[in-house]
């Protein structure tokens, strides 16, 4: 899933008010901000494997440490912890580790059997992605619902916020409308690196965004 997980970053914001919107979309994508790193650092792999599902060429080989259930506990426990030690508050550091951890759910649904319980596990994933209208239809109606949420919890301070929070938006779609219709990437070295500068480019779009928007 792709922009399932930043509906659930979006629609956090109502019942953490206080916390950023990158901190948010960090927990939610956790698992796909660590997995192009440890991609890159032999720790995971990943093939390119066109038609192994309908929706995605990629065949993800081994990822536990990124995606299995018990590292996204483990991942989730210490980034709400982190928040909890810098003051974010009880509820709202759950969220956060909640956040983490819905990653692997949303995961779980879309994926086919790849999904590790933990290293070295079973196998889990119901296969959303063998049906490409499926997904489509299932992460936009996420991904709305998500934005609505958003979009009634704050309100622009200023232009900044209005246009920002607009573009953020087109990007997640542009970004994820050319992945559904652009071919395989050309290599593992390009999935790393689109998805390391990817995570950043979000994680600073979304801060800035969210600094020129306040709580309603
Ligand atoms: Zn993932």
């Amino acid at each position: 899933m792709f922009i399932g997980h930043f509906a659930l970053g979006f629609a956090a914001k109502r019942a953490a008010p206080t916390i950023s919107l990158a901190l948010l979309f960090t927990a939610c994508q956790l698992a796909d901000i660590l997995w192009p790193v440890f991609v890159a650092a032999g720790l995971e792999s990943v093939r390119i494997a066109p038609g192994i599902t309908a929706f995605t060429p990629l065949d993800f080989v081994s990822y536990p440490y990124s995606h299995s259930l018990v590292a996204l506990c483990l991942w989730g426990a210490l980034l709400g912890s982190a928040c909890w030690l810098f003051g974010a508050g009880a509820r709202a550091s759950l969220l956060v580790a909640a956040l983490v951890l819905s990653h692997w759910l949303l995961d779980f649904v879309s994926h086919r059997p790849d999904m590790p319980i933990y290293p070295g596990g079973a196998l889990w994933g119901l296969g959303l992605w063998n049906s490409v209208s499926a997904t489509l239809i299932v992460e936009l109606l996420l991904f709305g619902t998500g934005l609505w949420v958003y979009a009634r919890a704050t309100r622009a301070r200023d232009s900044v916020g209005r246009w920002s929070f607009a573009g953020l938006v087109a990007f997640l779609l542009i970004a994820y409308f050319a992945n559904v219709a652009g071919g395989p990437p050309p290599s593992v070295t390009a999935i790393y690196v689109a998805g390391i500068a990817g995570a950043l480019l979000l994680i600073a779009w979304s801060w800035w965004t969210d600094r020129h928007r306040q709580p309603i």
